[in-house]
């Protein structure tokens, strides 16, 4: 079956299969509204099913030569290239970002899949002759079992990536819980997976909402848990793991900060922070929305700044003019729209209003539509510079100084990342050492971390120790295990 699908399947044990759960809904495009598909979530007793296959395969699948186990990796990257752009398509159908957002998000999970190829090297422990008398030691890594990943709906294509490669690279098993929001990304993967050449029950998909999350929780054959999504499902996902004496890493939330310098170019500054913060219409947990000006320079930067979201085009995704594409749901739509109504209330200005906007000057009929808009004025104390607002928002703020910047930025109960715009390598190197976030960009907008580092996250944006990505992978999907060795008795 290739895309368009008409209903979500399961992939377990090597095989599709029809999930048996009772509760159903529908899958829509978010520039249309319309309907693309249907997705029955996994019952307990498919969760199980998936699991106990999983964990079978796992007992040859550890010990399968490392070698032969990066093999279908290279395939799945040959096949994730072949199949680039009709991917990108069937996730921009079901999430809404542009067609060149999209073709990027899957580069960057593209990426994931060659570090992991990388493993032979990676995987190796260490060893010491004559550590002891007549003791050589090693250290030596193992696979743990099942792993299960839940994802979240703004990178279908690629955060599902962060993981995968590195489990089944370092020997373990598998199975991958997406959002239920825009599952087809997922299944478009799953069959570019099953071409790849793993051996059944190495790598599986389960389909559903919150009890099918518990469901593989709660397996007593699932090793560990990574999680991506809000803060506060990051957190119970963290707690009920943690309880059950498993290793968990769960992503949270975010709410970002950039920091405009006095000696900052100004122009390139307004370029980077304007197009992260509206990036996939600011469904994105690098966007960098809360935007810190000195106000020697905050004039200009703030015209910089409107000129560029005025010159955005609202539209379908598919639409190679389209800049800013719909929000994921009619739900999430309203509750941006709530946020925008409540900056106003809180006293923020509305410099740019784009709750009726679009390119020609009619409302777009169909679709979960935000023109962007423009805040100035935002105050620490407001809802807007608190919460995540996950939709194409920027708000400005004028500071007096560095130090202030940096003290609004420190004041915020996340930590996901933060953009410094400078020419001092003064302020560069406090920056580094002193904001509070996982992900830090100087004289970038978006802090994203490629595939041989970490994705950093800290405060209310990360619940764990090892971050997704890079070698934090590789100790997180195994445990070491010492050996001591004496010959000479
Ligand atoms: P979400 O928390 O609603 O859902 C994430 C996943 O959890 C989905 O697979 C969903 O089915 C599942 N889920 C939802 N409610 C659950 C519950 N009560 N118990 C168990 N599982 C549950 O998140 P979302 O709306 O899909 O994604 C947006 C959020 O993800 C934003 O807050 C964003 O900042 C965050 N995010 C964080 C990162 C990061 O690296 N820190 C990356 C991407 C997205």
């Amino acid at each position: 079956m290739s895309p368009p699908y008409d209903r979500v399947r399961n992939y377990a044990d090597g095989e599709w299969v029809e999930p048996t759960g009772d509760h159903a809904e529908p899958v829509t495009n978010p520039a249309t509204g319309a309907e693309l598909s249907t997705i029955r979530f996994a019952s307990p007793a498919d969760v199980d099913a998936t699991v106990e296959a999983a964990h079978a395969a796992f007992r040859e699948w550890r010990s399968t030569p490392v070698e032969e186990r990066i093999q279908p990796l290279f395939r799945l990257k040959s096949l994730l290239e072949e199949h680039h752009d009709e991917l990108a398509r069937t996730l921009v159908r079901e999430h809404g970002k542009t067609l060149a957002e999209a073709k990027g998000e899957l580069r960057r999970g593209i990426e994931n899949v060659e570090v992991a190829c990388g493993i032979p090297s990676m995987m190796q422990g260490g060893s010491l002759q004559h550590a002891a008398p007549d003791i050589d030691e090693r250290a030596v890594r193992q696979p743990l079992g099942v792993f299960t990943a839940i994802t979240p709906f703004n990178f279908p294509g690629m955060i599902p990536l962060w993981f995968l490669p590195y489990a089944v690279a370092t020997g373990n098993a598998f199975v991958l819980k997406p959002s239920e929001r825009d599952p087809l990304t997922s299944q478009y993967l799953f069959e570019l997976i099953d071409e790849a050449g793993f051996p059944p029950g190495v790598v599986s998909l389960v389909n559903g909402g919150r009890a099918t999350v518990e469901a593989l929780i709660d397996h007593e054959q699932v090793a560990g848990v990574s999680f991506v999504g809000s803060t506060p499902v990051a957190r119970a996902v963290y707690e009920r793991a943690a309880g059950a004496g498993k290793r968990v890493q769960a992503q949270g939330g975010a709410k970002n900060h950039v920091i405009v310098a006095e000696s900052a170019d100004i122009e390139f500054a307004a370029e980077q922070a304007v197009s992260s913060a509206l990036a996939c219409s600011g469904e994105r947990c690098l966007a960098n929305d809360v935007i810190l000006v000195h106000e020697a320079v905050y004039d200009d930067f703030r015209e910089a700044a409107l000129e560029r979201v005025e010159s955005q085009t609202l539209g379908d995704g598919l639409d190679e003019a389209t800049t800013v594409g719909p929000l994921i749901t009619p739900d999430h739509e309203a509750r941006v729209r709530d946020m925008v109504e409540t900056g106003i209330e809180e006293g923020a200005d509305l410099v740019h209003d784009g709750r009726d906007w679009a390119p020609d000057g009619e409302k777009l009929e169909a679709g979960n539509f935000l023109g962007p808009c423009l805040f100035e004025g935002v105050t620490s104390e407001m809802t807007l510079a608190q919460e995540e607002i996950f939709g194409p928002v920027v708000c400005l703020a004028a500071v007096p100084d560095f130090d202030t910047a940096l003290a609004r930025l420190n004041a915020s109960r996340f930590g996901n990342a933060a953009s410094l715009f400078t020419e001092s390598g003064r302020e560069a190197r406090r920056f580094t050492e002193e904001a509070e976030a996982g992900n830090l960009a100087i004289n970038a907008g978006t802090a994203a971390p490629m595939a041989f580092f970490h994705f950093g996250g800290r405060k209310a944006s990360f619940f764990g120790d090892l971050h997704a990505q890079g070698q934090d992978m590789i100790q997180f999907y195994t445990d070491e295990t010492i050996v001591i060795e004496r010959w000479d008795y």
